[in-house]
């Protein structure tokens, strides 16, 4: 059976202007490799205008975060629906930076995967865990936990969706995980995943996450289980975020 093309994907976070966010991702588009499935998770005021700049071309759009409710009065919250209305094929959801300062669940992130799905947006289910809980052995059971409400939503669910391993102290640090590292961690995802749906389990993308530069994508992305990366930082240059989908192909 044939391994899915590795997917890049940039995670923007709270960065940019418009001008930058269509120049961005218009240099992004126009020099993407084939081979490979790149998308950039942009701030939800730059959707209409990134999507309008990636429309032509191979790089997909998506977000950084969506509701658990389908519609009504959540103030402040943006709904599947309008994701998936604005072009979006991907969003985000439980990123290490939301589970820390909006203090969310990964039962709340399980329901807004299940959201996004009922929508028809891939979610992109990020876990990960602290130094502390790395230091103390914890890290593949903090893993397990941070999955097990997004297992439960099925195999179905499950073989839809990416699974994204962002060690928490290897995100914006600099400080890489060793190729060691981020293959324990996803070789012990797959299995999670596999437990549910057998062979199937490699079709679903475990991306890896932190700190990924364009010199050290190459050497992560042909480790086992390592089927591409959420990029963060080296996404906000077109050059650096190239550098790492052509690592990809
Ligand atoms: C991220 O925020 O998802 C991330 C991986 O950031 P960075 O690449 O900057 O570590």
């Amino acid at each position: 059976m044939s391994k899915p093309d590795k997917l890049v994907v940039g995670n923007w976070k709270m960065n940019g202007r418009r001008d930058m966010a269509v120049a961005l991702s218009s240099a992004v588009a126009g020099q993407l490799p084939s081979g490979m499935e790149a998308a950039v998770c942009v701030p939800f005021p730059f959707l209409g205008l990134v999507g309008e700049a990636v429309a032509a071309s191979a790089l997909a759009l998506g977000a950084q975060d969506v509701s658990d409710q389908e519609e009504g009065a959540f103030t402040g919250e943006v709904s599947a629906g309008m994701l998936s209305e604005f072009g979006c094929r991907f969003v985000i959801v439980g990123h290490s930076e939301r589970r820390a300062r909006q203090a969310e669940t990964s039962v709340l992130v399980a329901e807004k995967a299940a959201r996004a799905r009922a929508a028809g947006l891939t979610p992109i289910v990020c876990v990960g865990e602290t130094r502390d809980e790395r230091e103390s052995g914890q890290t593949l059971s903090v893993i397990e936990a941070q999955l097990a409400p997004v297992l439960a939503l099925g195999g179905e669910a499950v073989g839809s969706m990416v699974i994204a391993y962002e060690p928490v102290w290897a995100i914006g640090t600099g400080l890489s995980a060793s190729v060691e590292q981020a293959v324990e961690v996803h070789q012990a995802i797959r299995a999670a995943v596999a437990g549910l749906i057998g062979d199937r389990a490699g079709d679903v993308r475990i991306l890896y996450g932190g700190s990924v530069k364009p010199e050290t994508a190459a050497e992560l992305f042909s480790a086992p289980d390592i089927d591409g990366g959420l990029i963060g930082g080296a996404s906000l240059k077109a050059e650096d975020f190239l550098a790492i989908c052509q690592a990809a192909v």
